[in-house]
């Protein structure tokens, strides 16, 4: 699966929600989130993001990690 990761914190440009076939990307209060079920790897989200912020999971750089989990975690919150 595809991550948001810390650069869109506070950014939320929305550039990927507009690239995205499936619609898997969704808003949260300070960034957006991708869900991990939901999406297909195509990875059109990742060029259009202005700030960086999407990789593909195994591509982020170790400080960025927790990101992953952050992104399910989203989801899995009533
Ligand atoms: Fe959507 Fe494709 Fe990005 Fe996954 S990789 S979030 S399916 S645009």
């Amino acid at each position: 699966t595809y991550v948001i990761a810390e650069p869109c914190i506070d950014v939320l440009d929305r550039a990927c929600v507009e690239e995205c076939p499936v619609d898997c990307i969704y808003e949260g209060a300070r960034a957006l989130y991708i869900h991990p079920d939901e999406c297909v790897d195509c990875g059109a989200c990742e060029p259009v993001c202005p700030v960086e912020a999407i990789y593909y999971e195994d591509d982020l750089r170790e400080s960025w990690a927790k990101f992953t989990a952050d992104n399910a975690r989203f989801f899995s919150e009533p």
